[in-house]
């Protein structure tokens, strides 16, 4: 099928929750028992989630807030300093930001989009306290790396891996192992709550800071709220949050968490497919991902002295095909600008060349096929 024999109004979308009649069924059942805050679903989706990664999960209200709660229960706030890529999205920033550290702007690795320890290593002051690897595109790049570098200087890890749920590495699933790692559940991730989020760690005392600080601070709460009954009185030694998950997103989550198989073998083999479509060509680069262990939440390849993206951009939309850009770096927007920072020179370099391909589980390999053939095509005009 060339570009011309296709339908022109259906959208190829870049990604898109996915949803059956089970996550359907599920929202009407928690909404007819009229129990609509934290409790009985909630409990289930961090139990599913406790076993799925083999370690403790804490449900909170989406992956920014995870981020957040995770790097305020290390104990790190204002006066530290917290290496993270810059090119991720803005909620690295803000969620570091917001405990009053400093997200520190890293630079990547080129093969891989993920952060380069070695680049990190630079910009070490005697105020850093985390590094913050962000599993871009479902690679946790030089994990062993990073961790060897964190374990050199004391510093805790705080894995950024919204993208990498069901991800493994030397066979074990992202946040089965480590220190901290964080997850999303928003509309278009590996699996969707609608809008959620959890730390998994096996750290008990940053856990216990966690559950409380999602429901402000106050101590012990969360086996009152799963029976569904709240605390009268209460002590609370620690800033909080109103972050917790409600029992709708849980009960959407605990829906997609079994049909997570399925979800990502079909990731996989679409992104086995575009790298196979377009291996070999002269521009145009599949980032080095292994799709055995990779469970892609997005799909991106960097082009070869590519000049103008939102002009390739607008080339495909007219195909109906929807592009994206993975991320605009942090260290040019206004609030994160540091003019004494070191260069990032392979960010600077990457991100103008990335182009992000439509990437869900409701895409078909025709369509993958279709998006090849007019990038290929649109990338010569
Ligand atoms: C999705 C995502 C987040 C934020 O998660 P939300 O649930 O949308 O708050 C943070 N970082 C990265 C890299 C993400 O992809």
């Amino acid at each position: 099928m060339g570009p011309k024999d296709r339908q022109p109004d259906k959208l190829i979308r870049l990604s898109k929750s996915c949803i059956g009649n089970a996550e359907k069924q599920a929202v009407l059942g928690v909404l007819d028992r009229e129990y609509l805050g934290m409790g009985a679903e909630v409990q289930e989706f961090e139990q599913a989630l406790t076993e799925f990664f083999g370690r403790p999960a804490i449900c909170v209200a989406n992956g920014t807030a995870a981020v957040h709660l995770a790097v305020q229960a290390c104990g790190i706030g204002a006066g530290d300093d917290v290496l993270v890529p810059s090119l991720t999205y803005v909620a690295s920033f803000q969620a570091i930001a917001a405990t009053g550290a400093r997200p520190v702007a890293c630079d990547i690795d080129a093969a891989t989009c993920v952060l380069d320890w070695r680049d990190a290593e630079k910009r070490l002051t005697e105020h850093t306290r985390a590094v913050m690897p962000v599993h871009y595109g479902g690679s946790v790049g030089d994990l062993d790396g990073i961790y060897a570098f964190a374990n050199r200087h004391g510093l805790r890890v705080i894995e950024e891996a919204p993208h990498a749920l069901g991800t493994t590495h030397h066979g074990k699933r992202v946040g089965a192992f480590g220190d901290v790692a964080c997850f999303s559940f928003d509309g278009i991730k590996n699996i969707t709550s609608g809008e959620g989020g959890c730390v998994v760690t096996d750290d008990p005392a940053v856990a216990f800071r966690i559950q409380n600080a999602r429901l402000l601070g106050v101590e012990n709460d969360t086996d009152k709220r799963f029976a569904g009954e709240r605390s009268w009185q209460f002590d609370v030694t620690a800033q909080g949050w109103r972050y917790h998950m409600s029992n709708i997103m849980a009960a959407i989550g605990l829906e997609q968490l079994k049909r997570f198989p399925e979800l990502a073998a079909t990731r996989q083999r679409l992104a086995r497919l575009y790298d196979e479509l377009l291996r070999g060509h002269p521009r145009i680069r599949p980032l080095a991902r292994n799709y055995g262990d990779v469970v892609p939440h997005i799909y991106v390849v960097r082009i070869d002295g590519l000049a103008d993206r939102s002009r390739l951009q607008a080339r495909l939309l007219e195909h109906g095909i929807q592009t994206g850009a993975h991320y605009q770096p942090n260290h040019v927007l206004s609030l994160f600008r540091d003019s004494r920072a070191l260069p990032l020179p392979i960010t600077d370099a990457v991100f103008p060349e990335l182009l992000t391909l439509p990437l869900h589980p409701d895409l078909s390999e025709q369509d993958v096929e279709f998006v090849c053939q007019c990038l290929q095509a649109r990338l010569n005009d």
